[in-house]
């Protein structure tokens, strides 16, 4: 990527020398890209992100469907960038069903074949899920499929460098791909669609991508995704042994914590992915341990970690809301060493040993003018901008960003109790933790955050939202 940055300035579409070893260079990773995935070249599109790639797909079939076959059959697991878009053909005219999947995430192939018909143009399915990793059986959803002529698209995001990926086996129609799942750069994705399916492209304009995907390449990102195909059979190689670590984590999590209940099935999953509940433990206090002694785990995909509802996959495969807040995502690497899993189990020993005290909650009911007015509170409003806009901020907020928070330290009073405040919650708990590992002796949280108290409190809102409200500046 550094080599193109430096040396391959030229524009790919140019005529001219530096043009042409650009195009040289973008061809040579779609070659890579499409052996990786037992593709033809042809059949590949450079995208920004694989969330383009599934909008491009899905928006496709406003334009080829209608009016005859105008409805889509998805799974409730899928991905927000699947969900979301799926959405947005409903409102305009497309009929979207979405077929159950059993506990274990995976889709229920009986009910299946009961929902795919005449009007049906197309079956909408990730390959493996990111959250619990439940690999879906794509074969027997083709066959399904070509019983009617439907077609058949596979979000392969998680599954890729996981598992082998062989769009010609699977029998799918399109697929896409994003390469920072495979240690690749971060914002470029591909998208695969096979010759002579139907396809409309997302952006107008140039001629680049044989005019399905309009704009300049970003080259050395493509050249990265590229290089990180070349890297694949070795990821591959290394499941193996990342699944029996996977398997040794479980077993101890087991002993630990006995009633931990593993949401990931242990037949057809991928290798890396393990989702965990641990009853009557709030995953954000959890996950911000572990965060502070330099473990990553999430709740559940990053893409909706800033939402903050129980996470919609969790909820699909039937745990409930309650369980889904006691349930942490913990994903392997190709760097993860028996070493990291027993430190990891080390600090999650010691979080369960209650070596780690609870962050105080404060109920919206309770957010009253006593404790807002209280000249020894000290209101922290961690929200990002846009979410103030929509909920005002409680009165004598201090607002700072989450993003950053260690940038705005020295500003916070060490002698008064801080109250932190976001949207629902979730991020404040990260946040109260952390305070409390810098020092600060009196944090408190707003439970359900600045929702909540909207929702419970709206005579204070109406009264005193969006009052005295001081905007912290960052240190640099
Ligand atoms: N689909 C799935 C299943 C994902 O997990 C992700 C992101 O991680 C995406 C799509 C979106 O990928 P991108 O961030 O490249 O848009």
């Amino acid at each position: 990527m550094s080599r193109v940055l430096n040396r391959a300035y030229g524009n790919p579409s140019s005529l001219y020398d530096h043009g042409r070893s650009s195009a040289a260079i973008l061809e040579k990773a779609r070659m890579q890209v499409a052996d990786a995935i037992n593709a033809l070249p042809l059949d590949i599109i450079f995208t920004g992100c694989a969330t383009e790639s599934n909008n491009a797909v899905l928006k496709s079939m406003l334009n080829h469907s209608q009016p005859r076959r105008n409805k889509i059959i998805s799974t409730p697991i899928e991905h927000p960038s699947v969900l979301k878009t799926l959405e947005y053909l409903k409102s305009h005219g497309m009929v979207i069903e979405f077929c159950p999947v059993d506990r274990e995430g995976r889709v229920c192939l009986a009910e299946l074949e009961k929902l795919v018909d005449a009007q049906t143009c197309l079956i909408c399915c990730m390959l493996a899920n990111n959250e619990i990793g439940t690999i879906q059986p794509i074969e027997a959803i083709v066959k399904i499929a070509r019983k009617h002529e439907v077609l058949v698209f596979s979000d392969c995001v998680p599954a890729f460098g996981k598992m082998p990926v062989d769009v010609h086996a699977l029998g799918i129609d399109y697929a896409s791909f994003s390469a920072h799942k495979l240690y690749g750069p971060k914002g470029v994705g591909a998208l695969y669609v096979k010759h002579g399916c139907p396809f409309t492209p997302l952006l107008h304009g140039g001629h680049q991508e044989e005019g399905l995907r309009a704009g300049t390449e970003s080259l050395h990102n493509i050249a990265g995704f590229g290089a990180a195909c070349e890297e694949i059979g070795a990821l591959l190689r290394d499941g193996e042994r990342i699944r029996g670590l996977k398997r040794q984590l479980v077993q101890r999590l087991k002993q630990i914590k006995p009633d931990c209940v593993i949401n990931s099935p242990e037949r057809d999953s991928l290798p890396n992915t393990l989702s965990v509940t641990f009853p009557n433990v709030n995953n954000s206090g959890l996950m911000a341990a572990l965060d502070f002694r330099g473990i990553a785990v999430s709740a559940g995909s990053a893409c909706s970690s800033q939402a903050e509802t129980p996470s919609h996959v969790l909820k699909a495969i039937g745990v409930s809301d309650q369980s889904a807040r006691e349930t942490i995502r913990i994903s392997l690497g190709h760097r993860t060493s028996a070493r990291d899993i027993r430190y990891a189990l080390r600090v999650i020993q010691s979080f369960f040993q209650s070596r780690v005290q609870p962050i105080n909650m404060i109920t919206p009911v309770r957010m009253d003018e006593t404790i807002l007015f209280d000249p020894h509170n000290y209101i922290l409003d961690i929200r990002p901008q846009f979410m103030r806009r929509k909920v005002k901020s409680l009165p004598n907020s201090h607002e700072a960003s989450f993003a950053s928070i260690e940038r705005y330290l020295h500003q916070f009073p060490r002698d008064k109790h801080i109250i932190v405040v976001c949207q629902q919650g979730y991020h404040a708990t990260m946040a109260a933790y952390y305070l409390r590992s810098k020092g600060f002796g009196q944090v408190s949280i707003l439970l359900s955050g600045a929702e909540g108290w909207q929702a419970s409190r709206n005579d204070l809102y109406l009264k005193f939202a969006g009052q005295n409200i001081t905007a912290l500046q960052q240190k640099r």
